[in-house]
């Protein structure tokens, strides 16, 4: 019953941060996975931005909050808050999932290896070899870098609106035989990468187009937003004009980052499958709407 589930929520109490954060799937996935493997909790949305973050994540522990996601623009902040880091989160600078640990939080990044399980294990794409574009250089940029290098792209070439964080996080990563920034018109003068990921937020602000040169794209490659639903519509779009032979939204990484972060908190891993078998047929619903 409800009050039976209220009561049990205050034992193992999760949420997820951001600015804004409404939107977030990743209620409905932690309360799906919790169901699924006989495992209460209370997972919720906590809006914050960066300045309040550190605030409002001392009254989640003081609420028994045991762990937390992080999502835009919040990632490195909670980097820099973890008393630990994993090996990954150290390599993005960016944490995306928080573990209680001793009174402490520990952080980690799953975006990377969310990003990586849709593409190579549920859509059976090969990364290895590939030339690859990143748009973007936030925190999620951050965490899927390492994952693709690590996932044997060829080259990774990243371009930013502030062209310093790119070149910010091309030196992070350490691997200047493959991974480089450019400008937006150097990466658009190279054309023909066989992998293109947006990791950009730029949809969210009401942006309706994507302006890329159509020279950037051929009919081999893969294209990848980060976003899902509305946000991904625009880049999708271009990719889809620019004659992209796999064209996929975020939805499947979004699903497989959370499963991850889910195995970190409880220890076990849940099945991916079912949960984004609903959600995509909710997003068809959504994107077909009107
Ligand atoms: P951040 O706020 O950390 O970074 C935003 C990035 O987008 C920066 O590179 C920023 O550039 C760029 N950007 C923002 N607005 C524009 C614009 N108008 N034109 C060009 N570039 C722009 O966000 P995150 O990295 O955490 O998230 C990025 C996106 O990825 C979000 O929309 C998020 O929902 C999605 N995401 C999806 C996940 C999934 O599981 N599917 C997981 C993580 C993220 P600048 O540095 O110049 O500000």
């Amino acid at each position: 019953t409800l009050g039976v589930s209220i009561k049990e929520s205050c034992m193992n109490h999760y949420a997820v941060f951001g600015h804004p954060v409404s939107h977030s799937l990743s209620p409905r996935i932690h309360a799906a996975f919790g169901r699924q493997l006989g495992i209460s909790l209370d997972y919720t949305t906590i809006e914050a931005t960066p300045d309040a973050f550190p605030q409002a994540l001392d009254a989640f522990v003081t609420a028994g909050g045991k762990g937390a996601n992080v999502t835009l623009p919040l990632k490195e902040a909670a980097f820099a808050l973890c008393a630990s880091t994993s090996e990954r989160a150290q390599r993005a600078g960016a944490v995306n999932t928080l573990i209680r640990n001793d009174g402490q939080w520990r952080g980690d990044n799953t975006d990377g290896i969310g990003l990586v399980r849709d593409l190579t294990g549920r859509l059976s794409l090969d990364l290895r070899g590939r030339r690859a574009l990143l748009l973007g250089a936030g925190g999620s940029a951050r965490g899927v870098a390492p994952a693709l290098l690590d996932a044997g792209v060829s080259e990774l070439i990243i371009v930013n609106r502030t062209a310093e964080r790119a070149d910010a996080l091309a030196d992070a990563l350490g691997d200047p035989q493959r991974a480089h920034s450019r400008y937006w018109d150097d990466a658009g003068a190279e054309g023909d990468y066989a992998l293109i990921v947006n990791a950009t937020s730029a949809s969210r602000d009401g942006t309706t187009e994507f302006t890329l040169p159509f020279q950037l794209a051929n009919s081999r490659t893969l294209a990848v937003d980060l976003n899902y639903g509305e946000a991904a519509i625009p880049f999708l779009a271009w990719a889809r004009a620019a004659n992209c032979r796999d064209v996929v939204d975020g939805l499947g990484m979004l699903v497989e980052q959370a499963a991850a972060s889910f195995e970190l908190w409880h220890g076990v891993r849940p099945d991916t499958a079912p949960v984004y078998a609903t959600l995509r047929d909710k997003d068809a619903a959504l994107v077909t709407a009107d």
